[in-house]
């Protein structure tokens, strides 16, 4: 056995060009009989680091997973690859069950997915029973939840431990998205693998942006961003199902398309609205975290929170729900330390201090994410155990310069606002009070003080921010519960005696993030033809019963829609078509494609996908820009007009523009083709007389309207 029959298996029966991450190297342990421990982020690839030893190994594989609801589709997944497996769970009749018993006993299955109870059923009859038959490997999925130190422990995990006394010389892989170094060290301790090779991935997903913006009025913020994100998919977690149902009725009422998904929600409805969403006929999905396990939509792209997860892990594994096709795709949190509070009660674990005191801890780490002011993807790195030294330039915080300046005037105006009113009035009421509001919420006799209204000059927004930066020095102390107050603190007086200097941190420059999902891409697909193989997978999937991306996931659409092949050989080279899909799928998308490329008179790119096995960061590198280009050439070539080619490319005019007149110098694009002869003449004459030591914007004004920065830019690039 080794590596190359696995890379064998790889590309025939998944369809795959190249390992990812660790992948290889588990494989290579496993198949040695080593136990492991491997921890990658969600849709990196986890399935595969025991799927493929499973069909390599003599026996049965045994996996452990948590998700009964999943188990149908993981199943069905790897039956759509033509390999044999099945699951044992309490959702089966007798008969079914029996049906597998008997598989397993001919020795027919590779795989059998069980939940952790059905292992330890009635004392060790099960364990007894599999002494009986030839188990090749453990597989421990979610194994995470193992550990009480984690943010999902199920003590039916713990009795796992058992499976390495009774099963010494048999190997095990346990494999997690979500592991701290306390839970990674609780995960070998308490499986017994003292001796397991760990495979640690980096946990960092370059194409996400984090940001997170205060939670005040955030419904306005909200309804601002979709308004910034129309026709992209989404998430929405609220805490409560109650604000699930309202917001996702508001959202309706503002036009989008937007609904519901809680655990309090018929079955009917939650398959409905999943369905609607997966189908990208509903955009946005406001949820509970009951949404969301094992969704494997891959072009999600923003996750929202309006309310606070509960530890970072949570708030990794649900904004890690989007961008799983790599584009990119962003998060968004609305903070506040009022939702820390709130989330205090749901972390109290009745009857036990110790694991009240983790989640108490883990809250607290929470809300110190919400309120950073340096590199939100450092910190999350460094949280799961990623010594990152380096700022990511891609977060809300990399794109913000905070400067620092003497405040003390503002905070003697802050805390004498606090003091004047007696320390009894939460933030909102002492910034209106400082604003000198006519709000009648403000009290008559208040309205007289003296220190009424002296920070009209300063926006509502900015106080909060000074408050909080008090807050957070401790000047000034926000009291605990429901409605906290503002006091002040022991240091208060010096402030307000002007014995200390105060510095206060002001937001200077935002910068602009301009992203781009097409230009993002290594190569850009054709969004409407991605459309049509989509509903073609519906149909599939629907006569099949089986979800849709068990025939393809959304990554193989993006890549047929990109790369267009026209042939069975071509469509070979698309990652996730296997042979048996090839055989079953091949046609019908093969069909759709032609049709496709007839209509647009295209032809096939496949010329454009990386050789296989090529190492795809430094080819994405090489070759990202050329291609881009070379896509508008062709269909220039083919005849469509540069507008034209904008629309289907979901590209700007001057962008195409710009992509042809790359083409000008080797004289695969004549001049006259873009720019029309006169025209030509007046640019000519425009930079006679103008020339281009100060860039063509003069020559441009100069010459109006009627001529595009494109068609200069074109003439400039054939002198
Ligand atoms: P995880 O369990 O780590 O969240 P999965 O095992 O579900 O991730 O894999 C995520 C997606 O990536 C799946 O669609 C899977 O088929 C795909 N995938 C896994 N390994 C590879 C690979 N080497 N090349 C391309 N795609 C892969
Ligand atoms: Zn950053």
């Amino acid at each position: 056995m080794n590596i190359a029959q696995a890379q064998e298996i790889l590309q025939h029966q998944f369809g795959y060009d190249s390992f990812r991450l660790h992948q290889q190297a588990a494989i290579e342990a496993v198949l040695a009989q080593k136990d492991c421990v491997v921890l990658m982020p969600t849709g990196g690839g986890k399935s595969l680091c025991y799927q493929i030893p499973a069909l390599l190994l003599d026996g049965l594989t045994l996996v452990i997973s948590p998700l009964i609801a999943l188990m149908k589709d993981q199943v069905d997944a790897l039956k759509a690859n033509g390999i044999a497996a099945a699951f044992l769970n309490s959702s089966q009749t007798g008969q079914q069950q029996g049906e597998v018993f008997r598989a397993i006993r001919n020795h027919e299955l590779k795989l059998l997915y069980v939940a952790p109870e059905r292992l330890l059923q009635s004392g060790d009859q099960f364990i007894d029973y599999l002494k009986g038959i030839n188990v090749s490997l453990f597989a421990i999925d979610e194994a995470h939840c193992i550990s009480s130190w984690g943010h999902d422990f199920r003590p039916e995990y713990m009795q796992l431990g058992k499976l390495k006394l009774h099963f010494p010389n048999i190997p095990l892989i346990a494999l997690t998205a979500t592991a701290d170094k306390l839970v990674r060290q609780d995960i070998i301790e308490r499986l017994n693998v003292k001796d397991a090779s760990l495979f640690v991935s980096s946990f960092n997903r370059p194409n996400i942006f984090y940001a997170v913006q205060p939670k005040r009025n955030h419904y306005a913020q909200l309804l601002k961003y979709l308004d910034q994100h129309k026709g992209d998919s989404g998430i929405i977690y609220c805490l409560s199902r109650k604000s699930v149902e309202s917001l996702a009725a508001d959202l309706r009422d503002e036009g989008f398309t937007a609904l519901p998904y809680h655990a309090g929600l018929d079955k009917e409805t939650r398959d409905q609205n999943q369905e609607l969403f997966l189908k990208d006929e509903a955009k946005i999905i406001v949820a509970t975290i009951a949404f969301g396990m094992g969704i494997d939509k891959s072009n999600v792209r923003f996750v929202v929170h309006c309310d606070l997860p509960k530890n970072i892990e949570s708030y990794y594994q649900e904004t890690g729900r989007a961008g799983r096709d790599g584009l990119q795709s962003e998060a968004l949190l609305f903070f506040s330390w009022g939702d820390v509070a709130k989330l205090e009660d749901f972390a109290r674990v009745e009857g036990n201090a110790t694991q009240t005191e983790i989640m108490l801890k883990k809250l607290k780490i929470m809300g110190n994410f919400g309120d950073l002011k340096t590199c939100r993807r450092k910190f999350l790195l460094n949280y799961f155990s990623e010594e990152t030294v380096t700022v990511c330039g891609h977060c809300d915080n990399c794109q913000t310069e905070f400067e620092r300046f003497d405040g003390t005037i503002i905070a003697q105006k802050a805390l004498s606002a606090v003091a004047r009113t007696g320390q009894k009035f939460g933030l909102s009421y002492l910034v209106d009070f400082l604003r000198g509001s006519e709000a009648k919420t403000i009290r008559e006799e208040h309205k007289q003080l003296k220190t009424y209204g002296v920070g009209a000059d300063i926006s509502r927004d900015n106080w909060f921010d000074y408050f909080k930066d008090l807050i957070g020095q401790g000047y000034l102390h926000q009291t605990e519960g429901q409605y906290p107050v503002i006091v002040l603190t022991e240091t208060s007086e010096d402030v307000l005696r002007g014995k200390v200097r105060v510095e206060l941190i002001k937001v200077k420059v935002k910068v602009e993030k301009k992203v781009s999902l097409v230009s993002d891409l290594e190569h850009p697909y054709l969004p409407d033809l991605l459309d049509s193989l989509r509903q073609l997978r519906m149909t599939l999937a629907k006569q099949e019963n089986v979800p849709a991306y068990v025939i393809f996931s959304d990554a193989t659409l993006v890549e047929l829609a990109t790369y267009l092949p026209l042939d069975t050989e071509e469509m070979q080279k698309i990652s996730g078509v296997g042979d048996l899909k090839l055989q079953k799928y091949g046609a019908e998308f093969l069909r759709a494609i032609n049709q496709y490329c007839t209509a647009h008179q295209l032809t096939s790119r496949i010329h454009l996908k990386l050789p296989k096995r090529a190492p795809k960061t430094r080819a994405k590198r090489d070759t990202a820009g050329n291609s881009t280009y070379s896509i508008t050439l062709e269909m220039f070539q083919a005849g469509m007009s540069i507008a034209k080619i904008a629309t289907i490319r979901g590209l700007s005019i001057s962008t195409i523009e710009g992509h042809l007149v790359r083409y000008l110098p080797t004289g695969e694009i004549l001049l006259e083709e873009i720019v029309s002869e006169d025209k030509i003449a007046v640019i000519e004459a425009a930079l006679d007389q103008f020339g281009t030591g100060n860039g063509i914007g003069p020559i441009k004004e100069f010459l109006g309207e009627e001529i595009s920065y494109g068609e200069i830019r074109a003439v400039l690039a054939s002198r």
